[in-house]
């Protein structure tokens, strides 16, 4: 069996979610009448404390989906160097939006310094793009942001009159990780992005939280973007699925993280993290075409580079854990 620690989207459907996805009752969600869709939309919702929830086929949509609803062409949004919507998806909300990204430095915790956000707010005057939006991410290269932080970067943005976005893809890790619900994290958001396919385990899918007007802004940013789908009740079944069954359990994932990291500092290995469910490694440069030809014998997939980042999610088990870390040991020292 892989080990494979390049991402927690690689796990694949679990024998009770594949059940769950063949049983699943269908309808047209375009029309509105797949019950899959509206049951995952429904308990989502009520689970994060939103009116309505919207289904999408990925993360990358749904964050697209919602820069296009909060944003108008020309309309600016405030967001980290780091965070996904800036850095790794394509510039979408430049490409199809015609919305300027203000990219603003991430400092070491994964938070904007909201002196800086204030300061990049521009002024009232033609000569300026509208800044309309502030966008956050939460985890962000798997560190939980606290909600301390949030409240009072939710209230500068009241105080300015700008809307908010938070990239929640992992927003379940911050929550277990930080011990407090997903809804308090998300309280007093406009939007929240919430993927279903990463340590959640769902094949596909995203769900963007919001209130009813937001909602139905996205519902035709979707439609533009090519993203209704129709008998969509057989992916949302795995993500309801997935938030019935999966996310107490990413504890576990954390716990394997912890076992990762502490093996590697064990070993002499220069270590960030753990992260919720990750730990960055940096192996010295020489040692790197050795750890190579180790990962490859011992099935483990990492991606390469100077710093690796190693991600558990629930297809990797302790022995997984104790197999990458052989491998890591048989290079030490
Ligand atoms: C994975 C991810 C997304 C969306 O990714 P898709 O692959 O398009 O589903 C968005 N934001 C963050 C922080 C992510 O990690």
């Amino acid at each position: 069996m892989i080990v494979d620690l390049r991402s927690d989207t690689v796990t694949r459907p679990s024998a009770g979610m594949r059940r769950a996805m063949a049983d699943a009752e269908l309808g047209d969600d375009v029309y509105g009448d797949d019950p899959s869709v509206n049951r995952l939309q429904a308990r989502a919702a009520e689970m994060l404390g939103f009116e309505q929830a919207l289904y999408f086929p990925s993360g990358t949509q749904s964050n697209l989906a919602a820069l296009m609803s909060h944003c108008d062409r020309g309309d600016e949004y405030l967001v980290g160097q780091e965070a996904h919507t800036y850095r790794f998806e394509a510039g979408g909300g430049a490409v199809l939006g015609s919305i300027q990204p203000q990219p603003l430095a991430n400092r070491a915790d994964g938070t904007l310094d909201l002196a800086e956000v204030e300061a990049a707010i521009k002024p009232d005057d033609l000569h300026f793009a509208r800044t309309r939006l502030l966008a956050l991410e939460n985890t962000i290269g798997g560190k939980a942001i606290a909600r301390s932080y949030l409240e009072n970067a939710l209230e500068l943005a009241k105080r300015k009159g700008l809307s908010t976005h938070l990239d929640g893809a992992r927003i379940f890790n911050a929550s277990v990780g930080l011990q407090i619900s997903a809804k308090d994290l998300c309280d007093g958001f406009d939007s929240v992005s919430v993927c279903l396919s990463k340590g959640l385990g769902a094949p596909a899918g995203t769900l963007l939280l919001g209130g009813k007007d937001l909602i139905a802004r996205a519902r035709r940013a979707r439609k533009i973007l090519g993203g209704a789908m129709r008998q969509a009740g057989v992916l949302a079944a795995a993500g309801l699925y997935a938030l019935e069954n999966n996310i107490e359990r990413l504890a576990v994932d954390h716990a394997n993280a912890e076992r990762l990291a502490q093996g590697l500092r064990e070993s002499g290995y220069e270590v960030e993290g753990p992260y919720t469910n990750m730990v960055f490694v940096r192996p010295a440069p020489e040692k790197i075409p050795a750890l190579k030809s180790q990962f490859e014998k011992k099935k483990i997939l990492v991606i390469p580079g100077a710093r690796l980042r190693l991600v558990t999610h629930l297809d990797v088990d302790a022995a997984g854990v104790e197999r990458a870390l052989d491998a890591f040991r048989s290079l030490a020292a």
